[in-house]
């Protein structure tokens, strides 16, 4: 994770040097944030494969769109599918997948976005990193769900497929998943169903993005 530290720490001198000078809109955040009624932010959903990140997001998405609010999600493999596909699982190919997604999702939210990410994002020294990258009302929601239950579940046939050794450093199996110690909100799939824990993400942001 340092060398993401540091990478981003060495952009201004680079800036300089290449005479770049990034430009501010002339419509701040509280401007559109009054336009779309709600504030904006990242909700940053960890958890191990299969907990039901994605499940959660796309869900709560649906109905917040039919609320009328600005809402996206940034989904791991959809991110990888196109703007990192260059990237490789690595430790540094992780750390910058996560760079980049932090940097979109904190773009995204300046410019009035409620944005859902889903990635496991195994470590905290990497989630306290994105934090930092996004700065501006950032919310950690830690999907908890048992091994065993995301083993039997196996949506995309990963976790078979990394116990037969055919994933390297695979999160639960050969990598470990270090829980946030103090998440924002915390939705166990392993005790709710689908539904309820829908819901309480959905309560979650109307109690906190709503516009007071
Ligand atoms: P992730 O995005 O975390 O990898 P997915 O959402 O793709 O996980 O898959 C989770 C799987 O678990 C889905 O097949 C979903 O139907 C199932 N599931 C069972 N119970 C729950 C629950 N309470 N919340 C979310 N998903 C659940």
């Amino acid at each position: 994770m340092m060398d993401c530290v540091v990478k981003k720490e060495a952009v201004s001198p680079l800036q300089t040097q290449n005479n770049i000078f990034p430009d501010g809109s002339k419509i701040s955040r509280l401007q559109r944030n009054e336009r779309f009624g709600h504030q904006s932010g990242v909700l940053w959903l960890t958890g191990l494969s299969g907990s039901g990140k994605s499940t959660i997001a796309t869900g709560v998405e649906k109905l917040l769109f039919k609320y009328g609010y600005l809402v996206s999600i940034l989904d791991g493999d959809t991110v990888r599918s196109g703007l990192n596909s260059d990237l490789d699982f690595s430790v540094e190919g992780r750390q910058e997948n996560l760079r980049r997604v932090a940097e979109v999702a904190s773009l995204f939210a300046s410019s009035g976005h409620i944005v859902l990410s889903t990635l496991i994002s195994p470590q905290q020294q990497t989630r306290d990193f994105v934090k930092q990258v996004v700065s501006h009302n950032f919310h950690t929601i830690y999907i908890k769900a048992d091994i065993e239950d995301c083993i039997d579940r196996d949506p995309k046939g990963l976790y078979k497929k990394a116990m037969a050794g055919g994933i390297e450093h695979f999160t639960g199996i050969g990598q470990s998943y270090e829980p946030p110690p103090n998440p924002d909100l915390l939705i166990d799939t392993s005790k709710h169903d689908t539904e309820t824990c829908q819901m309480m993400l959905k309560d979650y942001i109307i109690e906190h993005f709503f516009l007071k």
